[in-house]
């Protein structure tokens, strides 16, 4: 804590943060933490954000200052940097660029060699442009393997700095399978040595995410749930061993949603804004869409939704199997995606088959999901498993009632009709299959037929409380306690 100003000096390192860049759940939480940290415990802590200088966030050409040009060693290579600095809802954003940032390249290439080179060697410019700052931080918090060499390189190659000693460090895993495995060669050619910890496995001693778990102090999951299930080998992606054995510094909360910028009241994405009390004015929303898809316009037609990565961790393939099996029922589909191709093709088969009742978005699209959120009956979320998941949040908020697997942070934020209808927020189903999904789908189908029923869920759903500041403060107490 700085004796000047008594704040609590944190660096957030992020390869995504919305609205500047956001690929998945990693986007928004990069977007609104910080800000909820500064806005709400602005007396107590200095929070920044630092992130790539990705060619989306050039395209969209934020108003921003370059604070000047730094160069540093990296084994055998040299690496010149540019630095910029531009905010996000007040809270100051690093810009970093380098030769292996500064091409028209996406966020993530899925190409482990580029990958590699950029993440490694962002984890690396963040640690050497608070330097190049001169801006003495209390703690490191990192996110996913993307940074988390930046977290090991802290307790190896940093060890000894002055410049760095007393920094503390905190990771948050996102998703536990995503690990970096592949950036090896990467990280050879920066020299990052393996980590020494005897209590990992001899495979995570050189892949990013284990390095920054053994090295970090505070390892944090974006659920409770799930930092309960990465201690078992079915979510412990061969890290349950360590995990269990130093489950005291694991510690999850669950992330909030951005109340501002999901607000069907006013958001500017939707036709026709509504809230809690005027749920009329949402169902215009829909049969604007089954007009605009094609489909029959009823608004007793239940409309199922999906906005996701198209991904097997998303289940996608259970709903793909299931709904030509639910024909005979009455409801439309429609899924915003992309990702594997395989799954991608499945889609377009789908739609093609059953256009009358099934349409297909295959893209990244901010627009047509806050559209989806707000149009949609059900909100589909069959996952394997699922961290924390903000979809199904944005999708209560927006009274698009989430069906979900049981599991991780889909069991933290909703509340399963079946154990309490007067409560409830949405459907979860415990067997991850096919039928397991048929049949919450079947009873999800039945429940709307009561639309009493329904639109108590849908009040109970709207007004539960996701804001950031109450998890905000769970973080700032994380950062007390280092
Ligand atoms: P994950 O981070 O695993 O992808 P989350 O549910 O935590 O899943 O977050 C997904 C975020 O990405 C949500 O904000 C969701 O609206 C958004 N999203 C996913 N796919 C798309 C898409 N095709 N178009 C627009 N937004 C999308």
């Amino acid at each position: 804590m700085t004796e000047e100003t008594g704040k609590i000096k944190v660096l957030f390192a992020t390869a995504e943060a919305a609205p500047f860049a956001k690929v998945g759940g990693l986007g928004d939480v990069g977007g609104a933490l910080p800000p909820s940290l500064l806005q709400n415990f602005s007396d107590e802590i200095d929070i920044r954000t630092i992130m790539p200088f990705h060619a989306v966030v050039k395209s969209k050409n934020p108003p921003r200052k370059k604070i000047g040009d730094f160069s540093f060693q990296a084994n055998d290579q040299q690496l010149d940097c540019e630095l910029f600095i531009s905010d996000i809802d007040g809270v100051p954003v690093y810009l970093l660029d380098n030769a292996y940032i500064n091409h028209d390249s996406p966020v993530y290439h899925g190409d482990w060699q580029l990958d590699g080179m950029k993440y490694a060697s962002f984890s690396l410019a963040l640690l050497e442009a608070l330097r190049y700052l001169n801006w003495k931080i209390d703690i490191l918090h990192a996110n996913d393997w993307h940074t988390a060499l930046a977290v090991h390189a802290l307790a190896t190659t940093y060890k000894n700095d002055p410049f760095f000693s007393g920094v503390k460090t905190v990771l948050s895993i996102h998703n536990l399978p995503y690990n970096g495995w592949g950036s090896q060669e990467a990280m050879n050619r920066l020299g990052f040595t393996a980590s020494q910890d005897p209590d990992l496995p001899d495979w995570a001693k050189y892949t990013p995410l284990p390095m920054g778990i053994a090295a970090a102090l505070k390892v944090m999951t974006v659920s409770p749930g799930y930092s309960q299930e990465i201690l078992t080998p079915e979510y412990g992606c061969g890290m349950e061993n360590y995990l269990q054995k130093h489950s005291d510094k694991v510690m999850g909360i669950l992330n909030g949603i951005d109340e501002d910028r999901w607000n069907p009241a006013e958001d500017e994405a939707i036709s026709h804004h509504f809230t809690v009390d005027d749920l009329a004015s949402r169902v215009q929303n829909k049969l604007d869409l089954q007009k605009a898809l094609g489909f029959e316009v009823d608004q007793n037609i239940p409309l199922l939704t999906i906005v996701t990565r198209l991904s097997d961790q998303k289940g996608v393939p259970s709903i793909f199997d299931a709904l030509p099996q639910l024909l005979d029922r009455s409801w439309q589909f429609a899924l915003l995606g992309s990702g594997s191709s395989e799954l991608e093709a499945r889609a377009r088969t789908l739609a093609e088959t059953h256009p009358d009742r099934i349409a297909c978005f295959i893209k990244y699209d901010d627009v047509i999901s806050r559209v989806l959120y707000a149009s949609g009956d059900i909100f589909l979320m069959p996952s394997l498993y699922e961290p924390c998941g903000l979809s199904q949040m944005f999708a209560m908020r927006y009274g698009n009632l989430p069906l979900a697997t049981a599991t991780g942070g889909l069991i933290d934020s909703i509340r399963d009709y079946s154990a309490d209808p007067q409560t409830a927020t949405g459907f979860l189903y415990d067997e991850k299959t096919t039928a397991g999904l048929l049949r919450s789908l079947n009873l999800a189908l039945d429940v709307y037929e009561d639309q009493d029923a329904w639109q108590l869920m849908q009040k109970n759903a709207m007004t539960t409380d996701f804001c950031w500041k109450t998890s905000a403060l769970k973080y700032l107490d994380v950062y007390k306690s280092l």
